[in-house]
């Protein structure tokens, strides 16, 4: 397709999403898609009847910029109960179209021209194109299997006088693991040296399975600089909603506000409105949800292992990894999807998508949360293409 010549060179050069790829790929070869991140199940029920009932009967004009009253309440209490925090409703949280306008709006808002943004890579695939228009500079520390950590060199090579953010998603997609506690600390003490504010990515902060999950916020020192990003989407499997929450000291917020109010101004009040009774009536689905997907995480890994594919640990998110390279095939990651999708019919996504440079390319990420049935006739397919691949 021609690109027209007054395009921003940003967009002219970023190629269409992994995601979107894959799951294009997966419908033209009518493939299983273990690829794009989201449930096989259609969500609970009691908050899509919600959401009908507040289309038919509530109010659908716009709603306050900020977010409804009802689902901002909904969401401190919601952080109080599961990670003790205690967040000010009305100067503390903004609600937006899902998390991914949250992430817009935190570096429209925060950054200036030529600004520094720590990145870990892989990094989901949003941050650095965000970061580049909003002026900002990124600055990618590269992690590597199979425990894809940080330490104390990495950031001291990537912070700088000019680092303004760095953005932590954990539980982290494309990976699966969960910040150790030890590495949050010796984050914190990085942002606090350089005066750093940290985006938490923390979409995946209810999908965790045996480690818990630690919010950046609660650490020492980040009460005031750090914004937590949720996202409604993600908490409820019903990822198609976008509806995604911003946190952050009120200071922090109200800069927030500001890019909130001319990205999208608002998020539609039926969803909201839903969200807001799901928040207060869903303390089993918090426990039932991740027991069920852990439960998927087990049987696909045992599936692909039976296969003998080299299956990493999944710590949460809807994922889990495999090294090719120590699964015998001799294809990088990116070859071996492509041939997984068209010749052996399952999607998955290949890990090097998630670099800008000096990608690790023996890595794919699988997508568990299916049922049962898809899982194993997707470890199955998984299988022929590996078959094809020493073939080849
Ligand atoms: N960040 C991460 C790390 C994600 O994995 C996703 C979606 N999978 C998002 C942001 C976007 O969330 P939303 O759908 O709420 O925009
Ligand atoms: N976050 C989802 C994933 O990681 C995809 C989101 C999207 O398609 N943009 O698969």
């Amino acid at each position: 397709m021609q690109i027209p010549a007054m395009a921003n060179k940003i967009y002219t050069a970023l190629p269409t999403t992994i995601f979107a790829v894959m799951s294009g790929l997966a419908r033209e070869h009518g493939a299983i898609n273990l690829g794009q991140g989201f449930p096989d199940e259609p969500g609970p029920e009691a908050i899509r009847r919600r959401a009908a009932e507040e289309t038919l009967h509530g109010d659908n004009q716009y709603p306050p910029t900020f977010g409804l009253p009802a689902l901002r309440e909904s969401v401190a209490r919601h952080y109080k109960r599961f990670q003790g925090l205690d967040l000010d409703w009305q100067s503390e949280i903004t609600v937006t179209s899902g998390a991914t306008e949250a992430l817009a709006c935190a570096f429209l808002a925060l950054i200036e021209p030529g600004d520094e943004v720590v990145i870990f890579s892989p990094a989901y695939d949003s941050y650095a194109p965000m970061v580049r228009r909003a002026g900002g500079v990124p600055k990618f520390v590269r992690l590597t299997p199979p425990l894809w950590r940080f330490d104390r060199a990495m950031l001291e090579a990537a912070f700088t006088s000019r680092t303004r953010l760095v953005v932590l998603n954990s539980p982290m997609n494309p990976v699966a693991t969960i910040c150790p506690d030890e590495d949050l600390a010796l984050l914190a003490e990085f942002c606090v040296r350089h005066d750093s504010t940290a985006i938490c990515d923390d979409v995946w902060e209810h999908i965790v399975f045996e480690t818990p999950f630690q919010p950046l916020i609660a650490r020492p020192g980040m009460r005031e600089r750090c914004v937590k990003i949720g996202s409604a989407g993600k908490m409820f499997a019903l990822t198609g909603w976008k509806v995604g929450f911003l946190i952050a000291a009120p200071a922090l917020s109200a800069s927030l506000a500001k890019a909130h109010q001319f990205l999208t101004f608002t998020t539609p009040p039926n969803l909201q409105n839903a969200v807001a009774w799901g928040l207060d009536n869903s303390a089993d689905w918090f426990e039932a949800m991740p027991r069920a997907l852990a439960a998927s995480r087990d049987r696909l890994a045992a599936a692909l292992a039976r296969e003998g594919f080299a299956v990493a640990p999944s710590q949460g998110t809807y994922f889990l990894t495999v090294d090719l390279a120590q699964s015998g095939v001799a294809e990088d990651d990116m070859a071996f999807c492509l041939r997984a999708v068209k010749e052996a019919g399952v999607a998955a996504i290949p890990v090097s998508a998630f670099y800008e440079s000096d990608a690790v390319t023996s890595i794919i990420r699988l997508c568990f949360a299916k049922k049962d049935d898809t899982l194993d006739e997707g470890a199955r397919r998984l299988a022929k293409a590996r078959e094809l691949s020493l073939k080849a």
